[in-house]
Formats: C-alpha cells, structure tokens, sequence
C-alpha cells in the first residue's frame, strides 16, 4: 500500500507576516506544518499501523509538499510523526502559483510518486490555515481524474475501495468510491499523536527529495505567475484595531450617561 499525503508549509500564525508585492513571503524561516494536516498523516499512519509486517514493509506513507526550500521543515516535522518518505516540489517558476497551479503541481508528483509503485490513496487536510481555500484537494483530485471524498469526520479503507463520514448540517454521509482515490480528512477523524524520541531520532537520518518542474516534465507555463487565473491585486495586512474606550461607573448612573453620549456621537444610531 502506498499512501501520499499532502502537507503544507504555512506562515507561523503568531509570527510577523510579510507581503511583497500581493504575495506572502513564503520563504521564511518561522513556518511551520499546516496544523490542520497532522489529522491526514495521522490517519494514513493508523491504516499503516493495521497491517501485519510484511505488508507493512512493502508499504510506503510519502509526504509531499509544493512550495519554496523553506517548505522542507513541514516534511521534517512529518518525518518526526512517522512518515517515510519526503517529497519536496521546488522551483522558482513555482513563484505565484494560484490554486489550480499548486494543484497541477501536486498531481503531477503524484503521478510521479507511482512510478514507485502504485499509489492506492491521497489524503490531505480540509484547508491550510493561511491560505483557506479548502479547494486544493477537489483541484488535485480532478486533474488526477480520481474520485474525491472530502471533509471526512471518519475513513474506512477496504482494498477496493474507500468508504468515509462526512458530517453535513447535522446529517451524516456515507459515501464510498473506488481506489486509488483521494480523502480530505477534518479534524475530527483523529487526535494526531505527539511524536516520540525514537521518531524523533529516525527522523534525523531521512532524506528528502527534491524535485523540480523539469523533474516532473511539467510546463512552466502552466504553474506559477504564468499559468495563474487568478490575478492577486493587492494584500495589506489587517489595520490596527481602533483603541478600545472604556466607561465605567462610579455607581451614580455616570456610566450610562456617558455610554448614551458615546453612542450618539459616534453615530451609531
Ligand atoms: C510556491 C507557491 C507560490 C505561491 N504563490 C502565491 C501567490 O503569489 N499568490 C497567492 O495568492 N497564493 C500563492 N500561493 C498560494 C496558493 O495559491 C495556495 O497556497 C494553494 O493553492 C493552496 O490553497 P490554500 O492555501 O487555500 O489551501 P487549501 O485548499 O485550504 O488546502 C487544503 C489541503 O490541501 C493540501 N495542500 C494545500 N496546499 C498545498 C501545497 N502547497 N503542497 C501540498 N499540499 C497542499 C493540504 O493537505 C491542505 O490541508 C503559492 C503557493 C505556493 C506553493
């Protein structure tokens, strides 16, 4: 069995975010694995965890991740959850990808990946906490023409097929599709593990590919500033939250005079 994960490197939530020119500084140390895909590693890790020895031995959990050499630090930290191999796609012309670009990259690994042998599942995760599009894996899914299972609360793997839940307004699906296919996993479906010091010390000795757009005979055309649809105009970060007015009340009614005054001078009646 061979399972590939997607992970993503975002910007570390409470750092300092950069932006030139419309686009977020990628290339920054203080990143960090997207939270939200230790659910999918950890569930590929648990279908792993199933099978007796030899199987296992034959069995492959690959992370891959799209994105600039600083992305690598999110295989590492996959690495040091258990992960076996580490896929990095890297290249400049990778530079202002949007969605579909990203996408095409990513399947195009895949794809890649099966010449290893073949690929039976793809998992992510439901959204990378920077970005929020949550439509990364229906985009990966389509380009690889495999039918997509998404924001699956729980996933049952039988060797033909992928069955999941999927909770909608207070209904929950149950839908299967044939294999190979791919599976974005919630945060529900799992409480990820923390890694070990044994993991932690295998960790240290994983190597991890690197593989460029010529590796993958992808067109640069395609990806990138070049084959965006998606045009970014402009990006500022959040203003400062205006200064917070405090009335209080000495117990002789001031307090409610001074909020009535507050709210008819600034007008919010
Ligand atoms: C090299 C590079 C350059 C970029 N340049 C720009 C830019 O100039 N302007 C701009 O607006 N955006 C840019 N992006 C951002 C890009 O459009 C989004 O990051 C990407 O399409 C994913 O969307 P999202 O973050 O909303 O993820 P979602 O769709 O929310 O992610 C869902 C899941 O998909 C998987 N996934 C998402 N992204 C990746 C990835 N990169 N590798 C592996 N798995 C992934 C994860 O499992 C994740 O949990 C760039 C991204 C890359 C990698």
């Amino acid at each position: 069995m061979r399972i590939v994960v997607c992970v993503k490197h975002v910007p570390d939530i409470e750092s300092d975010r950069s932006f030139d020119s419309g686009r977020v500084v990628r290339g920054s140390a203080s990143g960090s694995l997207n939270e939200l895909d230790e659910h999918p590693i950890e569930e590929a890790l648990r279908i792993l965890d199933r099978l007796d020895e030899s199987e296992r031995a034959t069995s492959e959990l690959v992370v891959l991740t799209v994105g600039p050499p600083a992305a690598a630090d999110a295989l590492k930290r996959a690495f040091q959850l258990g992960a076996d191999v580490g896929i990095l796609v890297s290249d400049d012309a990778l530079a202002g990808s949007d969605y579909f670009g990203t996408a095409k990259a990513i399947a195009q690994a895949v794809r890649k990946v099966s010449e290893r042998g073949p690929v039976d599942l793809v998992l992510t995760g439901m959204a990378a906490l920077d970005g929020l599009g949550s439509v990364t894996p229906t985009l990966v899914a389509a380009e690889l023409s495999w039918p997509q299972l998404t924001n699956a609360a729980a996933l049952h793997l039988n060797p033909e097929s992928a069955r999941v839940e999927r909770v909608v307004d207070g209904v929950t699906e149950v839908l299967e599709a044939p294999l190979p296919a791919l599976v974005s996993v919630t945060d529900h479906i799992n409480r990820a593990r923390m890694p070990n010091f044994k993991l932690i010390m295998a960790a240290r000795t994983k190597q991890i590919e690197t593989w460029t757009l010529a590796d993958l005979g992808l067109d640069a055309q395609l990806v990138g500033h070049a084959g965006a649809r998606i045009r970014v105009l402009d990006a500022k970060p959040r203003p400062e939250r205006e200064p917070v007015v405090l009335i209080t009340d000495d117990g002789d009614g001031s307090g409610g005079r001074a909020l009535a005054e507050f709210i008819i001078n600034t007008e919010l009646i």
